[in-house]
């Protein structure tokens, strides 16, 4: 580690002269405490080589394993390290929600933190990005990963996002991505959206590229996930697009249904109206008639209840975000006011 400190003086300099570094990197990590020197020492050996200037984010999800510990250190020994320190595992999501939020770069790229992704992949990324696109997905086109539990559920969950989502990708669960920073920052990630964010930016009318990028078989530490990750993706498929719709306005999509129902008591009020007024029907022989009316307008206000709740839920999401500490060299400040600041 002596020659990495050595370096890290020369991008000290750099990073004091340049505030918005031009590539910020950020990596959720959870339990990886073996792999997060050894994932340091090969980034940087690249970044170092591009000669741009960069910030390496690591979000410590709530680990038990000495992760935090690590992290506290290269953030003390590298300022161009930051971590973010969350008090629980809140989830790959909201670790990597917290980083793009904290990330300054031009370019934003996120990998994974055990080493299955590699970062001799990271010029070609920006390469690509170059060519005048938005975001650039991964393709683990030799995946290492076990073919029936892994390989098989993903390649149909695949199909199945791509459909539902209308972004076409061969690979969709690849974590090395890389973005332009300011459209990322603009998409708000929570529960399990990670697995979704081309779907989210191309909304914002993002490009998409795809790019062949190498995998590796995890050396340290064990997947966080099993099969029932693609049952789960499967449901959040049915979030996705209900969101893609109405993420922005779930009130519209419940009040629509609400709307129906009152307009439908207001015909058959009418209708039952003129039945005791034509016919001289008695009130108390339109039982069914009352009946329908009532249930009608608590579903009506039900429905409008759902869209309130449903906004709720949309603004507090992100709010999860708060529980979370950021270390640097410098600081160590707790709550999202502080870190937004
Ligand atoms: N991860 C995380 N929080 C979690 C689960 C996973 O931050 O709750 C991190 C994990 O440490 C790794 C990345 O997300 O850096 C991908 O997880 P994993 O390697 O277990 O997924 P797999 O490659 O098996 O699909
Ligand atoms: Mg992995």
């Amino acid at each position: 580690m002596e020659f990495l400190k050595k370096i890290s003086a020369r991008s000290r300099e750099r990073d004091s002269k340049d505030e918005q570094p031009y590539l910020s990197i950020v990596i959720p990590v959870y339990n990886e405490a073996d792999n997060i020197e050894l994932l340091w020492q090969s980034l940087y050996k690249v970044l170092n080589q591009l000669g741009k200037t960069f910030e390496v984010i690591f979000v410590d999800d709530g680990s038990t394993d000495g992760t935090r510990e690590t992290l506290a250190n290269l953030a003390h020994d590298y300022p161009a390290v930051k971590a973010i320190l969350f008090r629980a595992n809140f989830g790959q999501s909201a670790a990597m929600a917290a980083g793009f939020k904290k990330s300054a770069g031009q370019v934003v790229i996120a990998m994974d933190g055990d080493l299955q992704n590699d970062p001799a992949d990271i010029p070609k990324l920006l390469a690509r990005l170059g060519e005048g696109y938005d975001v650039v997905s991964g393709w683990r086109k030799n995946r290492q990963d076990n073919y029936l539990i892994r390989k098989v559920p993903s390649k149909i969950a695949n199909r199945i996002i791509c459909s539902v989502t209308d972004v076409t990708l061969h690979d969709t669960g690849c974590s090395l991505k890389a973005f332009r920073g300011d459209l990322l920052r603009r998409i708000s990630l929570y529960g399990e959206l990670h697995r979704f964010i081309p779907a989210l930016l191309r909304r914002e009318g993002a490009r998409i590229a795809e790019l062949p990028v190498s995998h590796h078989a995890r050396k340290f530490g064990t997947s966080k996930y099993n099969l029932s990750r693609t049952f789960r993706v499967i449901m959040d498929l049915i979030t996705i697009r209900f969101l893609l719709r109405h993420l922005s306005a779930p009130l519209n999509f419940f009040a629509t249904f609400s709307f129906f129902c009152l307009f439908t008591v207001l015909l058959l009020s009418g209708f039952g109206l003129f039945a005791i007024w034509h016919d001289r029907t008695p009130f108390s022989e339109l039982n069914i008639l009352v009946i329908l009316i009532l249930l009608l307008c608590v579903t009506g206000i039900q429905f409008l209840f759902y869209g309130l709740v449903a906004k709720l839920i949309v603004q507090s999401g992100s709010r999860r975000l708060s529980d979370f500490q950021l270390f640097t060299k410098q600081t160590v400040v707790t709550g999202y006011d502080n870190f937004a600041a």
